[in-house]
């Protein structure tokens, strides 16, 4: 070892590791000396003394120092080494299962030994079976720890035992280094450790201390553990997007009278709540760096006309815009909202689409190309490669979370010299603790309200075999001229199976309907027949609307007022929440019908319970985050992101708001610390941080 071990050193500069080990190491994650400590102890063993046999209870774990009187080996069932053993005080028996040649040449008549274990009670005496244990030399003193012995979690087949010696080197590594803290006061307020007896009280408490349980977030040392994880994370998505920041956008200077003429043909008025996200979203453009904005709202609140009037002032200033939705189906709405909000002012909007023919797709790039379209309605298609953008000046993305960052990114590359503005907007709200971290380097505007005149709508749950009830219902409200959606069972994840369940019921319910038109929509139809469908329930020539989950993001037709969704059960919360967002969009009052299979799990009826009784999104994510846990919420490539090692989303969310309150104000007040804190826990390495 040349240099000083440092908490930066790789693995490999530990005493006993290996490159094999540091690559099975590695693979977990654990690169750095200082990754060890954030390994956190399954549970605590006390080594620190010897208990005489004589005061051992059954069923206790204890550490013993005997003597072997006898040494046998029995075959009886498996293959066993017995041992008689005693101390001044008594007699155990102990059975060893493996061992091997150079074991058997120890564990001999009048060896002294070191055993762990537990005790049970054998005969009239008491036993262990399988213990830890250590031969000691002839007349040798045993060596009793000091501190409980912390026992971890193995890694890969990494014996817990040779993990711990590392996480010791690393623990007395820690003990040496001199670094900025925070204020005694602060620590004291905030009940949190300095860092130093953290990481000691962590890893090697002492008996006086006594153990953490790390299922609740009181203890101050692992609350300390926790904060510094929580603003190295902060930190580090902060410092990323003043960088981002630095690099110009075009600024886009509101033409307040233009604005005036795009509300004022609105065929309705705004709510508060999008006027202020407006505002928020023109103070951001209006600057020369680029906007990064989150709009999170509600289903059916009104997000779109946000954005469409954010498009209006980016081609006032010569800019285009391009509008990212995640399904053709939303693209294809899209499309069809922005012509309708804004060609009237002259504005040219065009869609692109993965699946426009090669003439048309050619023609349309032409028109992006050449600054003839002002606004560009698409898919991922949007940024592939043969698409070049003239003065691209805005990027919105719908429905973010079904993109990952990298994709966000891809777009927002294709621009020279400058970055075009984002604006994010997503219906599916996420708990402010997920968010904080997860959309860290996003500003957030909040829509929290909905359009005045809305029916709340009510839901219902119905076991499948009362189904036919339901056509009696829908025949009359088609009568009175209403639509409805059937959502069709969500088969596993195989899109064929859902497509075919949703064509059966479409047999099924034209059978059973046969006054009603019945539409059908699945994943599998051709572009122009999904739209076209689509379109035609739009216009009502569609009363019933079968489809698969396709469906679920954004389709915005205000005559619908009856969602059933079929096999309720198997479905999540947020898309739950989000399907019946497809009606209760006009007037009339909605219904949503849940149908489910029975019997129901706990947790199935827990969900529709959520369901039923709460229309509010944000609430239902929170619902949705103690049901299911933060990892499941985001799904795994993004919590891969923004994986914590060991903050946990619910247990810490106090401890999250207080490193969210913190990191920008340490960021203008204390550079070095904040270098600091980057520098010891590897932020700046990590991949995320360079795209
Ligand atoms: P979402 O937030 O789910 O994307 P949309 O933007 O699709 O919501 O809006 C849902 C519907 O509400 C659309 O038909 C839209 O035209 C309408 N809408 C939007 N804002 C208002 C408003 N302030 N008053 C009445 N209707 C509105
Ligand atoms: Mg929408």
């Amino acid at each position: 070892m040349n240099s000083p071990l440092a908490l930066t050193s790789p693995v490999t500069d530990l005493k006993g590791v290996g490159v094999a080990v540091a690559e099975k190491l590695n693979a977990k994650g654990i690169m750095r000396v200082a990754d060890l400590l954030f390994i956190l102890p399954l549970r605590y063993v006390d080594k620190t003394k010897i208990t005489p046999i004589a005061n051992t209870l059954v069923g206790q774990s204890v550490q013993l120092c005997v003597t072997i009187q006898s040494a046998n080996i029995r075959y009886g069932g498996r293959r066993s080494l017995h041992l008689v053993a005693t101390d001044s005080s008594g007699t155990i028996d102990i059975r060893l299962f493996h061992f091997g040649k150079s074991q058997l040449s120890s564990l001999t008549v009048g060896a002294s030994l070191l055993v762990y274990g537990q005790v049970s009670a054998y005969k009239n005496g008491v036993s262990m079976m399988h213990p830890e244990y250590k031969v000691l030399k002839s007349g040798q003193i045993p060596t009793l720890s000091e501190t409980l012995t912390s026992i971890y979690p193995s890694v890969g087949d990494i014996s817990t035992k040779r993990l711990s010696d590392w996480i010791a080197q690393a623990v007395t590594l820690v003990q040496q280094l001199d670094y900025q803290e925070f204020s005694e006061d602060f620590l004291r307020e905030h009940r949190l450790s300095d860092l130093t007896s953290a990481l000691a009280q962590i890893h090697q408490p002492s008996i006086e201390q006594g153990v953490i349980h790390f299922d609740d977030a009181s203890h101050p040392a692992l609350r300390r553990l926790v904060l510094d994880e929580v603003l190295s994370k902060q930190l580090a998505l902060i410092t990323q997007r003043q960088t981002v920041q630095i690099e110009p956008s075009m600024p886009i200077t509101i033409d307040e009278h233009a604005h005036q003429a795009f509300l004022s043909a609105l065929p309705f008025t705004l709510t508060n709540a999008q006027t202020c996200a407006i505002h928020d979203i023109f103070t951001d453009i209006a600057k020369p760096i680029p906007m990064h904005r989150l709009v999170q709202g509600d289903v059916g609140s009104g997000k779109t006309l946000v954005a469409f009037s954010a498009c209006k002032q980016a081609s006032k200033a010569g800019l285009q815009s391009v509008l990212m939705a995640p399904t053709e189906i939303l693209a294809e709405q899209h499309f069809i909202g922005a012509t309708r909000f804004l060609a009237p002012h002259g504005l040219t909007v065009v869609r692109l689409s993965g699946k426009l023919k090669a003439a048309e797709k050619r023609d349309t790039l032409v028109r992006i190309a050449s600054s003839e379209a002002d606004v560009i309605v698409g898919t991922h298609a949007l940024f592939q490669d043969d698409v070049a953008y003239h003065r691209l000046g805005l990027v919105i993305i719908d429905e973010q979370h079904r993109f990952g960052v990298q994709q966000r990114l891809q777009l927002r590359d294709k621009t020279d010299g400058y970055r075009p503005h984002l604006l994010v907007m997503t219906a599916t709200p996420i708990p402010r603790t997920l968010a904080m971290s997860y959309y860290a380097d996003l500003h957030t505007s909040i829509i929290d309200e909905r359009p005045p005149g809305r029916q709340p709508i009510t839901t219902v749950t119905l076991p499948a075999s009362r189904l036919s009830e339901l056509s009696e219902r829908i025949a009359s409200l088609c009568a009175q001229g209403r639509q409805a959606y059937w959502v069709c069972a969500l088969i596993g994840e195989s899109e064929h199976l859902n497509c075919a369940a949703a064509e059966d019921r479409f047999a099924h319910l034209q059978a059973q309907l046969p006054n009603l038109r019945i539409g059908l929509l699945h994943g599998q139809l051709a572009t122009e027949e999904k739209a076209e469908t689509m379109q035609r329930f739009a216009d009502g020539e569609i009363d019933v609307m079968v489809s698969t989950t396709v469906i679920e993001v954004g389709v915005d037709v205000p005559n619908a007022v009856l969602m059933v969704i079929e096999n309720a059960e198997r479905f999540g919360l947020a898309q739950l929440h989000q399907l019946r967002g497809r009606v209760g969009r006009g007037e009339h009052q909605s219904f949503c019908v849940l149908l489910y299979q029975e019997p129901l799990s706990d947790i199935a009826t827990q969900r529709l319970t959520v369901i039923k009784e709460n229309d509010d999104g944000f609430k239902i994510a929170n619902e949705d985050l103690r049901i299911r846990g933060a990892g499941e919420m985001l799904g795994t490539r993004q919590t891969g992101e923004m994986a914590f090692r060991i903050t946990d989303i619910e247990r810490d969310a106090a401890l999250l708001e207080l490193g969210y309150a913190m990191a920008e104000d340490l960021i203008a007040t204390k550079p070095k610390m904040v270098e600091e804190i980057l520098t010891r826990w590897q932020m700046r390495d990590k991949e995320y941080l360079n795209v």
